[in-house]
């Protein structure tokens, strides 16, 4: 786990305070045809005073073996959509969850994710145990006509959508551009940019919205999202708004994402050194800003 919050081990969040929710809905969000399974999970907070503010992340404890002295494994979620209230008049939040799976390097066996296979196994009706909200990472900026650059991958996708949901439904002063990048291995895994759900486009404002995929060239063989050339494509316009103090650039999804990002900005930069000095500025002025998992 790797975010910019200062906290960055999962024992260091309190956990002490849990508290129930009720699925409502769990909703498959990728193709059948996909070989990856990302839910969208809607859950009423069993906590009538919960309150959450869109950039944060909640977590779940999942329920740990008693034969090995765990009592449960906390896992941390980004919320995905703005706060709403429940039939019941209970707070209601949207966590989106891609099922995940790892090859145990002694073994060479696949093993499910514990918390991400128990969330999406879960029906109507279920009742978990969460704690939080956590951290506030991406916030929105002062400047009004700020540009943002928003990158994610898979379920990085989750804490943007409800950010630019937000800033064209509540921030009517806003007059800054966003440019969303989004990496996918196939468009199949585009989460809410697909033909069944094309969830930005219901919000965005053409004039000031742009979005850009990026994909895999070789879905099948796994090669990695084409950063560079999804980037390298807009380099100069991108170059030139990473030169002016009113950008920020938001990253979230898949810790690899960091590596292959600089990769791109590098040649967009022109050079290793003007790409590691520009920046260094921005994250000084929490202009960056990573949640990488
Ligand atoms: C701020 C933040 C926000 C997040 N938001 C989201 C979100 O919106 N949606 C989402 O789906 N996830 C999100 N995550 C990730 C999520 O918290 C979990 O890490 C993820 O669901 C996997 O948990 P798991 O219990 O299923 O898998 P785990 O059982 O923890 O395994 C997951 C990974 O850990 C590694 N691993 C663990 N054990 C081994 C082992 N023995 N051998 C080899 N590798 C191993 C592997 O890389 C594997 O893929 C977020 C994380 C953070 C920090």
């Amino acid at each position: 786990m790797n975010s910019t919050s200062t906290v960055t081990h999962l024992e260091d969040y309190d956990t002490e305070q849990p508290f129930q929710a009720t699925v409502v809905s769990s909703e498959r969000i990728t193709s059948e045809e996909s070989g990856i399974e990302v839910r969208e999970l809607t859950l009423d907070v069993q906590k009538p005073d919960f309150e959450f503010q869109l950039g944060q992340s909640v977590g779940v404890l999942a329920p740990g073996n008693a034969d090995f002295g765990q009592k449960h494994h906390f896992r941390l979620y980004s919320v995905a959509d703005l706060p709403e209230r429940g039939a019941a008049g209970l707070p209601r939040i949207k966590i989106v969850v891609r099922r995940t799976s790892y090859i145990d390097k002694y073994s060479g066996e696949e093993y499910p994710g514990v918390a991400s296979n128990y969330l999406c196994n879960l029906t109507p009706g279920d009742r978990i145990t969460m704690s939080g909200p956590y951290g506030l990472a991406f916030e929105v900026p002062e400047e009004m006509d700020a540009n943002l650059i928003l990158i994610g991958t898979s379920t990085g996708i989750a804490p943007f959508r409800a950010f630019v949901k937000h800033l064209y439904r509540n921030v009517p002063e806003w007059k800054g551009t966003i440019t969303l990048f989004y990496g996918a291995r196939s468009g199949l895994e585009l989460l809410y940019m697909n033909d069944k759900n094309d969830d930005f486009a219901q919000y965005y404002d053409d004039e000031t919205f742009e979005a850009f995929k990026a994909l895999s060239p070789r879905p099948a063989w796994a090669a990695p999202i084409d950063w560079e050339g999804a980037l390298a494509q807009r380099g100069e316009k991108l170059w030139a708004l990473l030169q002016q103090p009113h950008t920020y650039v938001y990253v979230a999804g898949l810790e690899k994402m960091r590596a292959e990002l600089d990769k791109a900005f590098r040649e967009i930069a022109g050079s290793d050194e003007k790409w590691e000095r520009r920046k260094a500025e921005l994250i000084a002025g929490r202009r960056w800003v990573e949640v990488l998992y």
